[in-house]
Formats: C-alpha cells, sequence, structure tokens
C-alpha cells in the first residue's frame, strides 16, 4: 500500500517531495501552479531539475506513476457551454498536462467540470460530457506521445457538476479518441458525499462489485483517501481527518486490502493544520490507513493461531517453560562451527559424529540438536531428525528453527496438519519469518486447505523479492477460492514479473473466463495457442473470441483446430456454428459461408454420427 499526501509547493515544487520523504510517506500530489489563478509562468529550467533531482533522491524515479500525483487547477471546466470559458480552460489544462510532462508526473488529476444547464438533466449532462470529451481529445491531441495520462476525479455530484454517478466516469472513457490517456482518481470523501456507501464491509463489497463492473478498477491510477465531514449523500465536498467522519473503517479497510490497489498512490487531502493525536496530521492519519493494511494480516493469523491455543503457547508461557537450554562454552563453540563447516561441505557423516560428540558431553546444546536434526532430515532419516528437533523444543521451546525444522519433519513424512501446527507455532515466536510463512502456506494446501493458504501466499506475494512463482500461486488459490477478480489481479502481476509459464497463462485464462471478461481472456487465449500449440488450446482460445463476441478470429481458431485434429468435432461444429452465424449476420447472403458451415457439420458427422443437434442445424439451414 501506498500512502501520500497533497503537499505544499510553497518555496519550491522539489520541497513537498523532501517534506514527504520527511513525514516517511510513499508517494506526493502537488498543484504544479497556483491553482486559483488563470494566468501561470512557465517553469524554469532550474525549478525542473531541482524536482527531478529531488525525486531521484527519494529513488522515486525508478516508479514515478506510484510516485507522483499532480492536482490541476480548481478554475478549468471542460464541460462549460461557454465557449469563452471553455477556450481559457483548455488552454489552462493543455498547460497542466504541459508542465506534469516537463516534470515527469505521469498522473494529472482534474475534475469533469460543470455543465451548467439544469440539475440533473440528462439532456444536459450528455451535452456536458460531450464538450469535456471534445476538449480531453484536443488536449491529448496536442500532447501526443506524452506520458502523463489524464485522471479524472468522481465528485460530489453537487449542482450541475458531472462525476457523482460511476456511470459518468465510464462514459467518458468510452467516449474519448485515446482511451491510454484517460485513467481516473477515486475519492473516498466525494463518493461517500455523494451516496456511494462503503461503511460496512459488505456495502463496500457491493460497491466495488458495481464499480468493476461500470467503471474497472484497473483504470484507477490515483485513490484519494479522505474522509467526510458531510454525510452520506449529503453532496458536501468537505474532507475529515480519517476515521473521524461519515465514510467508516470499512470504506479503507477494503481499499488497503485490495490486491490491485496495492501500487496505487492513496493521497490524503486531509486538513493539515494543528495536531492529530499528538502528531502531525499526515503521520497520523498514514499510520492509521497503513494499519488498516497490517490488520488484516494480524487478524487472518489471529483467528488462526487463536483456533489451535491449546497447542500454540504463548511467548510468556514458553519462557516459563524454558529449563534445559544452555549456551556453548568458547570451546564448544568453536567445535560447532568446525563442524557445521564440514556438514556445509557435504561430508554429513563426519559432522555428524562431531556433533554427536558434542551431544554426549552436553545434551543440553540446542543448537546442536538442530544441527543434527537438519542433517539427518536431509540425509531422509525423519525419525531421528524428529528426535533431535524434539529434544531441541525441549530444551529450549522458544527455538523458532526448532520448530521449523519439525514442521518439516512432519512434511517429509506427509504429516501435513502437524506440520501445520509447528509452523504455527513458529510463527507465534516469529510472525514475519518468511520460511515458517512459506511452509505453513505449503503444508495447509497440501491438506487441502486453500483457503486457509490465502493469507499466507498473500504474504509470501508481498514480499519485496516475489517472483512470478509466488504470484501466480496466490492467484491460484484465490481462483481455487471463487476469487476471480483478485484471482486476475494477482495473475496479471505474475505474467508481468516474469517469463509466463503454461499454468500461470491457463490461470490467467481460467480467472478472466471466471470474471466473464471474454475480450481479455480471448487475447490471452489466442497467445496460449500461439506459445503452446495443440488442437485443445486452438479449441479453447475459438471459444473464447466466439463468447467475446469476435466471429472472425473464433473461426480461424477453430479452422486451426481442425487443422491440428481432423477428428474434433468441437472444431467442426465450431467451424460450423461460426459460419451459419455469419451467413445469419450477412442477411443469408454470404453462400460462402453457409458453403463451409455443410461441409464443417458433415465432417463432424462424419467423426461421430450420433450428434441430432448438429444434424438439426443442417438440416434446418443448410439442407
Ligand atoms: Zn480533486
Ligand atoms: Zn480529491
Amino acid at each position: 500500500m501506498l500512502v501520500g499526501s497533497h503537499l505544499s509547493i510553497a518555496g519550491g515544487m522539489h520541497l513537498a517531495v523532501q517534506e514527504a520523504q520527511r513525514l516517511e510517506l510513499d508517494c506526493v500530489q502537488v498543484f504544479t501552479k497556483n491553482q486559483r489563478q488563470w494566468k501561470w509562468k512557465p517553469l524554469a529550467d532550474e525549478e525542473i531539475k531541482a524536482f527531478r533531482a529531488a525525486v531521484h533522491d527519494a529513488g522515486w524515479h525508478t516508479n514515478p506513476e506510484r510516485r507522483l500525483v499532480s492536482h490541476n487547477s480548481y478554475l478549468v471546466n471542460l464541460a462549460s457551454p461557454d465557449a469563452e470559458m471553455r477556450a481559457k480552460s483548455s488552454a489552462l489544462q493543455l498547460q497542466e498536462t504541459e508542465r506534469c510532462e516537463q516534470l515527469g508526473i505521469p498522473s494529472c488529476v482534474m475534475h469533469p467540470g460543470a455543465h451548467l444547464g439544469t440539475a440533473g438533466n440528462a439532456v444536459d449532462e450528455e451535452a456536458g460530457i460531450r464538450r469535456l470529451v471534445t476538449e480531453l481529445d484536443a488536449i491529448h491531441r496536442s500532447t501526443k506521445g506524452y506520458s502523463t495520462v489524464t485522471c479524472i476525479e468522481n465528485t460530489v455530484g453537487s449542482g450541475t457538476n458531472l462525476g457523482g454517478p460511476l456511470e459518468h466516469l465510464a462514459r467518458i472513457r468510452a467516449a474519448v479518441k485515446n482511451p491510454e490517456r484517460v485513467a481516473f482518481c477515486f475519492d473516498t470523501c466525494h463518493a461517500t458525499a455523494y451516496g456511494h456507501d462503503m461503511s460496512t464491509p459488505a456495502k463496500a463489497k457491493s460497491f466495488w462489485q458495481s464499480f468493476e463492473s461500470v467503471v474497472g478498477r484497473a483504470h484507477v491510477r490515483v485513490i484519494h483517501a479522505n474522509d467526510s465531514k458531510g454525510a452520506l449523500g449529503s453532496h458536501l465536498d468537505r474532507h475529515e481527518n480519517l476515521g473521524g467522519g461519515a465514510c467508516g473503517k470499512s470504506c479503507f479497510a477494503t481499499l488497503a486490502h485490495m490486491l490491485v490497489f496495492r501500487h496505487v498512490p492513496m493521497i490524503m487531502e486531509t486538513p493539515k493544520e494543528g495536531k492529530l493525536r499528538g502528531r502531525d496530521p499526515d503521520r497520523a492519519n498514514a499510520a492509521w490507513l497503513r494499519a488498516l493494511a497490517l490488520a488484516m494480516f494480524a487478524c487472518v493469523s489471529v483467528t488462526m493461531l487463536g483456533g489451535c491455543r491449546p497447542w500454540a503457547k504463548s511467548d510468556a508461557e514458553l519462557t516459563a517453560a524454558r529449563v534445559g537450554a544452555v549456551a556453548p562454552t568458547a570451546e564448544e563453540s568453536d567445535r560447532l562451527r568446525r563442524a557445521q563447516s564440514v556438514a556445509d561441505r557435504g561430508d554429513y557423516q563426519e559432522a555428524l559424529g562431531e556433533f554427536r560428540a558434542l551431544l554426549t558431553e552436553n545434551p543440553r546444546l540446542v543448537d546442536v540438536q538442530v544441527a543434527v536434526g537438519s542433517i539427518t532430515l536431509e540425509q531422509g532419516d525423519i525419525r531421528a531428525a524428529q528426535r533431535s528437533y524434539e529434544a531441541a523444543i525441549q530444551a529450549d521451546p522458544r527455538n523458532v528453527d526448532a520448530h521449523i525444522g519439525l514442521a518439516r519433519t512432519h512434511l517429509a513424512a506427509q504429516r501435513n496438519d502437524d506440520a501445520v501446527r509447528c509452523y504455527r507455532q513458529a510463527l507465534v515466536l516469529a510472525p514475519t519469518d518468511m520460511r515458517a510463512i512459506a511452509g505453513i502456506a505449503d503444508a495447509l494446501e497440501r491438506s487441502g486447505n486453500r483457503s486457509a493458504a490465502i493469507p499466507f501466499l498473500e504474504r509470501l506475494a508481498a514480499d519485496a523479492g516475489a517472483d512470478a512463482d509466488a504470484w501466480s500461486r496466490v492467484a491460484r488459490a484465490y481462483l481455487i477460492a471463487g476469487r476471480a477478480a483478485e484471482a486476475s489481479a494477482a495473475y496479471e502481476e505474475a505474467v508481468t514479473l516474469g517469463e509466463v509459464s503454461e499454468g500461470t497463462m491457463d490461470g490467467l485464462i481460467a480467472a478472466y473466463t471466471a470474471e466473464s471478461r471474454f475480450a481479455e481472456a480471448s487475447s490471452a487465449g489466442s497467445e496460449f495457442a500461439r506459445r503452446w500449440p495443440s488442437a485443445a488450446a486452438s479449441e479453447r482460445a475459438a471459444w473464447l473470441a466466439f463468447r467475446a463476441a469476435d466471429y472472425d478470429r473464433a473461426i480461424v481458431a477453430y479452422r486451426h483446430a481442425a487443422e491440428q485434429d481432423h477428428r474434433s468435432i468441437k472444431a467442426w461444429n465450431g467451424i460450423g456454428v461460426c459460419a451459419l452465424n455469419s451467413w445469419l449476420l450477412s442477411d443469408r447472403l454470404d453462400g460462402g459461408a453457409r458453403e463451409e458451415a455443410r461441409r464443417a457439420f458433415e465432417q463432424s458427422l462424419a467423426v461421430e454420427p450420433a450428434q441430432p443437434q448438429v444434424e438439426k442445424l443442417l438440416r434446418t439451414y443448410a439442407p
């Protein structure tokens, strides 16, 4: 999760980046000029240089789209019916875009403006949207090749302002000529004040479901995390500290937990004056927001760990039980180190001999027990390994390595439930131990408990060094748990991270299909068939293209499948149906298509005569 704030540029734009650093924020939003004035001074070279240097010093230059946001001037109204006002607005918005590009700011937030007709009148709204789209197209045309994306912000929808209903946002993006230059900024305060209710987990979930189907979460490039002083549906645009307004905690918790937003800058436009809970308000609000993201994992782990309390002992209990461990003497440490390096060379027998000699003299050397456990486990002697780890735990119940080692012996013996218990015990002691997190995820998956593995898989994927496999794994778990949207997002992450495997691509297609995103599923399906050709892959690509209503692509893929496997009735029937379809779409004028359908159905019946439906199609349409 990336938390930032709208910060002042007084004294120089670069100071905002430095201030964000001082406040330990992940991202920042700025005005690139006085937001209440029509006039502007071009940016001086030194200003640009200083800003870019500050961004570089912060290490933000590698992923500026996650770090830097600009907010345009409040005066701009591209939806205005007044031609002069519109021209002025357009010139100013063009300048906003130019400045972003010069500064390397990839997102420029803009309000959609007001149509100034009759509030709520659908015709006036449509006219306003059309004017806005025309101006946006002109701006994007004259800034061709720029990387700055215009992010239309949702609004409280007061008066004749556009952008309250989600449909407005969707219609704007659907109408522009360069949709790749248009994305959205989602403001939680504006949404709540408009009347979008996210105040309980169920309401937040249902809101985001409709957002997904109307607008698409993937097009949200900036989030404004503000609470609302005004009540739900009040149409009042007054920002409040997080947790103190009408949005509700679940509004923010849902944002914090959605995987698709994990790299989207969340900018707080909350009050900056005075102190909040004794701290700088930005720090206090950021801490509140970040705690929600952490709470997700803590909450899940506590529930899970709570379920096995009789077994998993608390830290204090373990400390009290710690009876037999002793630290090795200097001489023992020396021998231990030597034996360890012998083991590292791969000479297990010699190392074991030395370790065991040490234990005979002093059986309470826990590190030695753990070392013996790891060697014997490596050698496949599960019983011996288990004995060593258990002895180590008995001497020092707080030894994380011993709990993890014991878990591994259980895994090796396919005692998955026992392994889960041991990993949980390790996690009580060391909640962030990645070996334990990876291990418990593994053990839960193997014991068929896939949905319980999800929070741990999420942790692995969220780790800084996570690779495509980690994402692919969590994606598969989501998919099996029926969480298709999250599965798609995680698979997409896996695809962007590295060499795409057959399994990942397969999962991505399944996730898109489960979400009924057939256009994307179809592209992925074609790509799959190209990389890993088979009749089955071509058939799937064809079926997906058909579902996406891309009949030309579908029939080509079915023909390909029939070439790959002459006896595939699915392929022949697919060709038949597609060809018949295009004959019907041609008002029955395309005789060639009907002929192709006839031949395909006949081929199919030659392979498998017992297909009454195919026979019926043939009789009805191509007698
Ligand atoms: Zn705004
Ligand atoms: Zn905002």
